[in-house]
């Protein structure tokens, strides 16, 4: 088979010369050659100004003779055919002629019959080749291309880049080793995994992860996009597959990697829509997967944040057969990438990544590396040659809240909306016992939308969330909304984002987590894809689902009219937060402990003060 990428350049080249030289011919004729109408012509005869005539077929060549030592330029005029001509052209005593070139039968053969079989061939495959890849027929040579782009030597990653990932780590070891030397497990007869599938949420350094195994293996990685396969044209991603593992088995040992997965790797019979294209390339990917021979070195790998939605045929035993859980990193994995990321950043030896790791709970390894990249950015905007503590918190913050919008100026009236708003949030968490300590909060805007915002960390990382900490979470959420009641007697749209978070909270109280008496123990939703939102489907009749609804809104309520009289209770506290948020604009966690502290021994025990009035008087 012919190579289809030199042929065209081949082709390309041949016509760009018959080109140039039809332009250069043109050029040279017009340079040398002037055109005169026929007339002009018979009265140069008539005059003897003629020298030469070659009479061609369609026109007539005129060399004048020289005059007046002007160069000699030739000049032509149609040819025509006019018999009187001869006469004329005796009588001038010019040299005339017809054309008759020397005839060469060999160059004329070549001329009239090779030469133009040769540019039709060359046409002609043009064309094919062209149609061929309109219509998808051109896949092998088209494919090849594709996968040929995404074949890597050197990853240049290694388990040393993943860091918090540890149990996933262990799992692709073995495949590493498997890869430096098949022979060792296949004389003992043991039949290693073909494939191992990355499961977990966007960002948590699956395709990270695939690339290290390929460099700690160091052997060629072959990867690809799920999408990649899903084409235009019926046939095309089949055949991509094939092609695919054709060079991969020709490259052995290597990786292939198939990232998004489930692009193809949709489950057949849940789509009533069916998608043939998909559903061929899947075929072909699962007949591949049985087909190849193991032994030979070839390990698949394949990622995916949609598990549930996949095929089941894959996940038998013979296919990706291991799964590989990649979740999001707890407190000490966090502080491991935040390392891994800062080992290029230059930073000040007083930065604590421990701290920065516990205030960023729920992150993913992309976030982290964010982090430590804006933080670095900020140093540099500040003119400092390292980053401090202070730019790492700035980035936590800008990642979770959004930037600073310092040109959004409040009025003063919404500015102490505001500030009683999150001073609400602020002390309710103070004051109930099951939640997390107040770390930051802040009336500055942000770009995110938030006007301000209570930052509170645990002082742990937790697995295990109780009743009373979800009622307490829901609790606070609401006493943002409880405090612009009770200071101002009114409602505003800035809880609209609390109102969400407290309600999802209390719905799966009551739906999934089972803390209802009502429902005691029953499923009423169960979690679809717990690695992207989360987002849930009921399971119930409906008037269960209204009964759920029920049950939702008596817990916002009952924590709704806790938040309500805790601040009653404390409205002397309330102010005076309020009121040094709206003068400091961002108060610390121990200031307002300290404030908190101090309010509690003045109002909760008046005999204690009246003790102290004593003691001074
Ligand atoms: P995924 O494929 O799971 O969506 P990626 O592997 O593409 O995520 O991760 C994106 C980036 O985030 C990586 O290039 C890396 O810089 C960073 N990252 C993610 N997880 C980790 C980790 N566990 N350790 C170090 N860096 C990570
Ligand atoms: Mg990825
Ligand atoms: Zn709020």
């Amino acid at each position: 088979m012919f190579n289809n990428k030199r042929f065209k350049y081949g082709a390309v080249y041949v016509v760009g010369v018959i080109f140039i030289v039809l332009l250069l011919n043109t050029l040279i004729m017009n340079a040398t050659s002037e055109q005169i109408s026929y007339n002009t012509f018979v009265d140069m005869l008539k005059e003897k100004k003629i020298e030469k005539v070659i009479i061609q077929k369609d026109r007539i060549v005129i060399t004048p003779k020289e005059a007046d030592g002007q160069r000699k330029k030739t000049m032509y005029t149609g040819n025509m055919k006019d018999p009187s001509i001869a006469a004329l052209l005796q009588e001038s005593g010019a040299q005339y002629n017809t054309d008759m070139p020397e005839t060469n039968p060999i160059m004329d053969f070549v001329l009239y019959w090779i030469a133009p079989v040769i540019i039709f061939i060359f046409l002609g495959r043009l064309v094919l080749g062209i149609m061929d890849r309109r219509a998808g027929g051109g896949v092998m040579s088209f494919g090849k291309n594709t996968a040929k782009l995404y074949a890597e030597n050197k990853t240049g990653k290694t388990f040393e880049d993943v860091a918090g990932q540890e149990e996933a780590k262990e799992s692709l070891v073995e495949i590493v080793d498997f890869l430096h030397n098949p022979g060792k497990y296949t004389e003992i007869g043991a039949k290693l995994p073909k494939g191992a599938l990355l499961i977990g949420p966007p960002g948590t350094g699956k395709t990270l992860l695939a690339k290290a195994v390929a460099g700690e293996a160091k052997v060629p990685f072959f990867s690809l996009s799920g999408s990649d396969f899903v084409e235009m044209f019926v046939g095309m991603g089949a055949a991509r597959v094939r092609d695919l593992f054709r060079q991969a088995e020709d490259k052995a040992p290597c990786i292939i990697f198939i990232d998004e997965i489930d692009a193809i790797g949709k489950s057949r019979d849940t789509n009533p829509s069916t998608n043939d294209e998909r559903e061929q390339t899947l075929n072909q990917l699962l007949s591949e997967m049985d087909g190849f021979d193991s032994s030979k070195g070839v390990v698949i790998l394949a990622a995916t944040n949609r598990p549930e939605i996949l095929d089941k045929a894959l996940l038998r035993p013979g296919r990706f057969d291991r799964t590989v859980i990649v979740d999001r990193p707890d407190l000490k994995g966090r502080g491991a990438i935040l390392k891994v990321h800062s080992r290029d950043v230059k930073m000040v030896d007083a930065v604590n990544l421990s701290e920065i790791a516990k205030s960023t709970a729920g992150a993913v390894g992309a976030d982290l590396a964010n982090i430590v990249n804006e933080a670095a950015l900020r140093a540099v905007k500040n003119n400092r040659r390292m980053v401090e503590q202070e730019d790492l918190e700035d980035a936590v913050e800008m990642i979770m809240a959004g930037k600073e919008k310092k040109d959004r100026i409040l009025s003063p009236k919404e500015k102490r909306i505001v500030a009683f708003h999150e001073a609400g949030h602020a002390l309710i968490s103070a004051l109930l016992e099951n939640t997390a300590p107040v770390h930051k909060i802040t009336i500055v805007p942000r770009t995110m939308g938030a006007l301000g915002y209570t930052m509170q960390l645990p002082a742990e990382e937790k697995y295990l969330v109780s009743r009373e900490e979800m009622f307490d979470q829901i609790t606070v959420l609401l006493g943002g909304r409880a405090a612009e009641e009770i200071e101002f007697n009114l409602v505003s749209t800035g809880a609209a984002n609390d109102i969400e978070k407290a309600t999802e909270s209390a719905r799966s109280m009551v739906s999934i987590y089972g803390m209802t008496d009502r429902f005691d123990m029953m499923a009423l939703e169960s979690v679809r894809n717990r690695y992207l939102d989360g987002s849930a489907v009921l399971n119930c009749s409906e008037t269960t689902a209204a009964a759920i609804d029920d049950e939702t809104l008596s817990i916002i309520k009952e924590s709704h009219n806790k938040a309500k009289k805790l601040l009653l209770d404390n409205r002397e506290l309330l102010k005076s937060i309020a009121e040094a948020l709206i003068e400091k604009e961002t108060l610390i966690g121990e200031e307002f402990m300290s404030m908190v502290e101090s309010g509690r021994l003045r109002t909760k025990s008046p005999a204690y003060d009246a003790q102290i009035g004593e003691n001074l008087s």
